[in-house]
């Protein structure tokens, strides 16, 4: 056999495939029983360089193998650090099989499947926002979806045409200081610098200050910056708190601007019936959105891009004037006319196997267990007398810190005992600083974490702080 015919041999396939699915369902169990003791063997990784680059590999399961036991475990219900989902096995069965495939793209002869759930998808998922009307696109990753969707806006709502002919004017968005950073990255690939993103002050709850919007626009304008649109967070990702995007949504409509809202982490809350209040006021946005790779258990990256309006799906990347376009120049299944991506990944397969299988259901259940076990870790820091909670938690992210008198020392105990904790291995938290205050950050991802992996977690730290 030539050394190609064995990399496309169907039997060797066959082979590594099956030991490759019977050790990550290993894996799997392990993690989901604790037997596996660490979510993460940190290695420095200048070490970590060191030890790849002189490995040799006698067969494709050793290969696996390595790279697994090098990996974060994202599926132990000890891992509660960023926000990356413990995808589902479903899903990334279904993902693998879009890899095999791999027909996935900008034209529908490419991707008769793939573009077609990804319509499926966005049809059957709009109306939880509110937007019955709207359209809207699966992309990789809500850093590409926020900058889709600000260039969108800038199309809609510029007084002049940027898109073909450039920019004479100033524009600006404004965003929630504590916004993701993506949202000022956008902004800045957009063109428009530094006073392009105009940071609204939060509030002691760490929401935007929908009060000061007014001030911030009339500033803007005597500046003669002019504002296109508001980004609101659903949440903000250090603290996990929803702005108030009823009242955001109304100062947009009457201030004629576009209302975005990056609800990349928390917007499936729409689906639980419990938490979809946190969401009210998004049938007032012009565009959303929402990654399945946090909330909704799947693999990284799968991001929904919804516009209320049909039509504007279409005009992020118009070529030419969309506005000379008959609607049968709207193809819903030619999606390389509305994504970034040219080639795209088997996105909308992966996502849409959960509810082909599982059913819409299955969001309100993970979604309200992980949120429900935020809140109640909150609940455990309040009532120790050791920590102090940045905020009541509103999700499944959770910010605290040790107490401590000295502003600088605290803030180091705090950073130490997040090291301390990366070190050990057994649990898998970050940290963020908040009004220059360093916090622990948690964000329960995973629906198997438990009471008492939190119970856990507080004795750990408390020998922590005990043994130095
Ligand atoms: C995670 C996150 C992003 C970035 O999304 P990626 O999918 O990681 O590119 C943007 N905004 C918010 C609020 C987020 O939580």
């Amino acid at each position: 056999m030539s050394k190609l015919e064995k990399v496309y041999d169907s039997e060797e396939f066959r082979k590594s495939g099956h030991a490759l699915v019977d050790m990550l369902a290993d894996d799997l169990k392990a993690n989901l029983d604790r037997t596996n003791e660490k979510v993460i063997d940190f290695i420095d990784p200048d070490q970590n360089y060191q030890n790849w680059s002189d490995r040799s590999f006698a067969d494709p399961v050793e290969y696996f193998k390595a790279v697994m036991e090098n990996s974060i475990k994202l599926q132990h219900p000890r891992y509660i650090g960023h926000q990356v989902s413990a995808p589902a096995p479903l899903a990334v069965l279904a993902g693998f099989e879009g890899l095999m495939l791999n027909s996935g793209g900008a034209i529908y002869e490419m991707s008769a499947a793939s573009s077609t759930l990804e319509k499926v998808l966005i049809d059957r998922l709009k109306p939880y926002f509110g937007l019955d009307e709207g359209d809207g696109i699966v992309t990789s990753g809500g850093t590409l979806s926020n900058l889709t969707a600000l260039i969108c806006a800038r199309n809609v709502k510029a007084s002049e045409d940027v898109w073909n002919v450039g920019q004479k004017e100033k524009y600006a968005f404004m965003v929630s200081e504590e916004a993701h950073y993506c949202i000022d990255r956008a902004v800045r690939v957009m063109g428009w610098g530094d006073a392009g993103v105009i940071k609204i002050p939060v509030d002691n709850q760490y929401t935007m200050r929908v009060d000061l919007l007014g001030d911030y626009y009339h500033k803007a304008q005597r500046d003669g910056i002019k504002v296109l649109g508001v980004v609101g967070s659903a949440p903000t990702t250090s603290t996990g708190i929803y702005d108030d995007l009823l009242a955001i949504g109304s100062f947009c409509r009457e201030k004629d601007l576009w209302f975005h809202i990056d609800a990349a982490h928390g917007g499936p809350a729409v689906f639980s019936e419990k938490y979809k209040h946190l969401m009210d006021g998004c049938h007032l946005a012009d565009s959303i959105t929402v990654d399945a790779h946090k909330m909704m258990m799947t693999p990284s990256l799968t991001t929904m891009l919804f516009f209320a309006e049909s039509h504007n799906s279409y005009r992020t990347f118009a070529q030419k004037a969309q506005y000379l376009w008959s609607a049968g120049d709207e193809e819903w299944f030619n999606y390389g006319k509305r994504t970034m991506e040219c080639t795209k990944i088997m996105l909308s397969v992966r996502l849409y196997a959960l509810i082909a299988i599982y059913g819409m259901e299955i969001f309100d259940e993970y979604l309200t267990k992980c949120y429900d076990m935020g809140r109640r870790f909150g609940e455990l820091l309040k009532a120790d007398e050791h920590f102090e909670l940045a905020v009541l938690p509103q999700s499944n992210i959770v910010c605290f810190r040790v107490k401590g008198e000295n502003k600088e020392q605290t803030n180091q105990n705090n950073i130490n005992i997040r090291r301390a904790l990366l070190e050990d291995g057994r649990f898998y938290i970050v940290q963020t600083v908040l009004k220059e205050l360093v916090y622990l950050r948690v964000s329960i991802m995973n629906p198997f974490t438990e009471e008492k992996d939190l119970n856990e977690l507080i004795a750990t730290i408390k020998r922590i702080i005990a043994f130095g």
